[in-house]
């Protein structure tokens, strides 16, 4: 069977004329590995300010929770839940990375219907009937912007990393 070739083309096929519903329930399942999570400049910056941290402090937490550095992102490999990750609940929350403020509207959740049932099974916040009813074209619209700002500081790299 072909794949889809837009987006709009596979968030409907996913959706089966359903629409998508989302509310986080803040259960922490997301922030919680073993996974990588991908900070951009900015971001390890807008959380060194809302920390208020001081250079060595920031330089502290770096080197705690970055373990790699790929074109346009430093990588947080974690075995388990992410540094961030306090009391359940996520310490930098209102300046959490472009990763995780744009979940769960990832291109491969809505890749396939496969895809979307273990987006159900992980996330409860997911089709729970308690989020407001989203149409296609606006699940497609949250996806793309995703994929414009995640995959366009890659664009010069050989293996884009992808949501
Ligand atoms: S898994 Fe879903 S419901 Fe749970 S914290 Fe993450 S986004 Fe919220
Ligand atoms: S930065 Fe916050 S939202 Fe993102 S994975 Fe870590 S704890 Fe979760």
């Amino acid at each position: 069977m072909h794949e889809p070739k837009t987006t709009r083309a596979r968030v409907e096929k996913t959706l089966q004329g359903q629409s998508f519903d989302f509310k986080c329930t803040a259960c922490g399942n997301c922030c919680k590995g073993p996974g990588d999570v991908y900070f951009t400049e900015d971001d390890l910056k807008a959380i060194k300010d809302y920390l208020k941290l001081s250079a060595f402090a920031f330089a502290r937490l770096k080197r705690k929770l970055i373990q790699e550095k790929i074109p346009g992102y430093y990588v947080h490999r974690s075995g388990d839940a992410c540094l961030l990750l306090v009391d359940n609940k996520c310490s930098v929350y209102p300046v959490r990375p472009m990763q995780c403020s744009t979940f769960p509207f990832w291109p491969s959740n809505f890749q396939s219907q496969a895809n979307f049932r273990q987006l159900k099974k992980e996330c409860p916040g997911t089709m729970s009937g308690k989020g407001k009813p989203l149409e296609a074209e606006t699940v497609t619209r949250r996806v793309r912007k995703t994929e414009k700002e995640f995959l366009e500081p890659q664009q010069n790299t050989d293996k884009p990393i992808m949501l």
